[in-house]
């Protein structure tokens, strides 16, 4: 009988930690892009960065698509500018994603003449 008492609080003590697990793992998952980080630099990947004086910026999505790093295109050649986008750090308006992935269908990256973080620590 005892054993039976002891199965039962432990069924109901495990129910509850379950559950918890089982959000935490979909949060996890639900914002795993937004959390990625650029193992050579530390930053999220789907932050922009510049490199060697503003001649280089990252694409957000073909850094995500790579998961592991920064994926640098020669700028502005393969980004283009539009005012919309000004900045006062970057006046010109620089666009976010290079041209390549701002088609609703992008093509897989990385495109030609892609750089990666760990070139240019
Ligand atoms: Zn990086
Ligand atoms: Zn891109």
């Amino acid at each position: 009988m005892g054993c039976v008492t002891s199965f039962l609080i432990l069924v109901h003590v495990l129910s509850p930690l379950s559950e918890v697990l089982g959000v935490f793992s979909e949060i996890y998952i639900g914002n795993q892009g937004d959390n990625m980080i650029c193992k050579i630099c530390g930053k999220p990947l789907k932050q922009a960065q510049w490199k060697n004086n503003n001649t280089l910026k990252s694409c957000p999505h073909c850094s995500l698509e790579n998961g592991e790093q920064h994926v640098y295109y020669a700028y502005p050649d393969r980004f283009g500018e539009t005012p919309k986008r000004a900045t006062p750090k970057h006046p010109e308006g620089p666009q976010s994603h290079c041209t390549e992935c701002r088609p609703k269908h992008p093509a897989p990256s990385p495109h030609e003449g892609a750089i990666y973080c760990e070139e240019l620590k």
